[in-house]
């Protein structure tokens, strides 16, 4: 389903206001404060943790290993490519073995290495972005690393410490490291935007079962390399593949996306569509299909800016996601325009989903610099059955019947023009 698609990207999303959608000023000017503070915090960690760091070529030989295991990582993945705004990998299975067997220090500094390989050999993202990125995860390794050896003084060597709790201890590390990145990267993307909800940013099933994955991972590669280091060699091939398939599933899922808003793109949506569409052909259920276009949207662009006509779209699509069911099909078909397949809907119902959605849409406000932008939309509703018998058809009628809507004056729900037929002709 559609549904779990949007949902694997939404922290991404989230995240990736950091990247797409540049906020209006006051907004920006608190992501500008946010990231500095956190980005002071982590040097100022820093230079703290490195007065305490022994004197030993034990600890940088441990270092330099597990960096060497991020960077063959990053290496063999870095022709797949990596999906535009913000993706996940699984790298927290050598910065947590860092936090976890290295002093503090050292977590602080392994994201540094491995961001910075991220920007010159795979993809050149805004630099905001890698510091800040580098900042969490390093703020995280380093309060990891601190409870780590606070709470287990004495775990290494493994052979000598209760095991047991060790790697406990171990896990309960990994778990606040994920904790504090996740927040940290969550007050980011509402401090962007601050309309988006807290429970998405923080929380999907999708990016928990990942944080699990790396977590387990991550301590994993840890009790590993504290047994010997030359046991990374063996960790290697796996972490590379989970990170490969991860990847492939990523940049899938990328393909079927509208960047801009996170929707379906057109593609997608009408390959989607058309399995729904055979399904309740074959099933015999009704189904129908609307066509949504924001009205006068040049105006908006022409008044307000193209940043601030894309927000408009940013904000459509959310409130369209967010007042669907989880199995209707959104996707962005053009520029301002949008499709929605809702299966299991008679023509009363859709008309009543369209002119809530309308409704909703009109009274949203987007706030631009100095302004307020509303918008209003038009849509057309065709069903299945009634007005076509497969998508071209239904599309077809959808359009004529949003065209109605921009007739008559925009602003309204339409059907096509053309008499409906009733369901029993359609049989013959
Ligand atoms: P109508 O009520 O008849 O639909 O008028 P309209 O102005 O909405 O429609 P028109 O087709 O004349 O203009 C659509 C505008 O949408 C023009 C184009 O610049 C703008 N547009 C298309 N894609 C994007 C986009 O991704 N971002 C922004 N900001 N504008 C876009
Ligand atoms: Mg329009
Ligand atoms: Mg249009």
């Amino acid at each position: 389903m559609a549904a779990t698609s949007h949902d694997s990207v939404k922290r991404r999303d989230g995240l990736s206001a950091l990247v797409t959608r540049w906020p209006f000023l006051g907004q920006r000017r608190a992501l500008v404060a946010y990231i500095s503070v956190i980005v002071v915090i982590d040097l100022a960690a820093m230079v703290l943790t490195a007065l305490a760091v022994p004197l030993g070529w034990h600890e940088p030989l441990v270092f330099l290993a597990l960096m060497s295991c991020g960077a063959i990582c990053i290496e063999a993945t870095r022709r797949l490519g990596m999906p535009a705004g913000v993706s996940r990998d699984l790298l927290s299975a050598w910065w947590l073995p860092v936090a976890l067997l290295l002093p503090p220090m050292y977590a602080l500094l392994a994201p540094i290495v491995l961001q910075t390989l991220l920007q010159v050999r795979v993809r050149a993202a805004m630099l905001h972005r890698r510091v800040f990125s580098a900042a969490a995860i390093g703020l995280a390794g380093c309060v990891a690393s601190l409870m780590f050896h606070w709470l287990a003084p004495r775990a290494w060597p493994l052979t000598q410490s209760d095991t047991t709790t060790t790697v406990l201890v171990a896990v309960l590390a990994a778990v606040v490291f994920v904790l504090i990145n996740t927040t940290l990267i969550a007050i980011a993307a509402h401090t962007a935007n601050p309309d988006g909800g807290w429970r998405e940013v923080l929380w999907d099933r999708e990016s928990v079962t990942l944080d699990v994955v790396e977590s387990c991972l991550g301590v994993t590669v840890t009790v590993g390399c504290a047994l010997h280091p030359l046991l990374l060699v063996l960790a290697l091939p796996p972490v590379v593949l989970l990170q490969r398939s991860l990847l492939h599933a990523q940049l899938q899922a990328a393909a079927r996306t509208d960047a801009k808003t996170g929707l379906l793109n057109a593609a997608a949506w009408q390959r989607e569509a058309d399995t729904e569409i055979v399904r309740a052909r074959r099933t015999g259920e009704t189904l129908a299909l609307l066509i949504i276009d924001i009205d006068h949207f040049k105006r908006v662009n022409d008044a307000y800016g193209h940043l601030a006509g894309d927000q408009v779209l940013v904000n459509v699509a959310e409130l369209l996601r967010s007042q669907l069911r989880e199995y209707d099909l959104v996707g962005r078909f053009g520029g301002e325009e949008f499709v929605v397949l809702l299966p299991r809907t008679d023509l009363h119902e859709a008309r009543r989903v369209a002119e809530r959605l309308r409704h909703r849409i009109g009274r949203m406000s987007v706030p631009a610099d100095e302004a307020i932008i509303t918008v209003t939309v038009s849509a057309g509703v065709a069903l299945m059955a009634v007005h076509g018998d497969d998508l071209i058809e239904l599309l077809a009628a959808a359009d004529l019947a949003l065209y109605r809507a921009k007739e008559l004056g925009r602003n309204r729900v339409c059907l096509p023009v053309a008499p409906p037929r009733l369901p029993d002709d359609t049989a013959g």
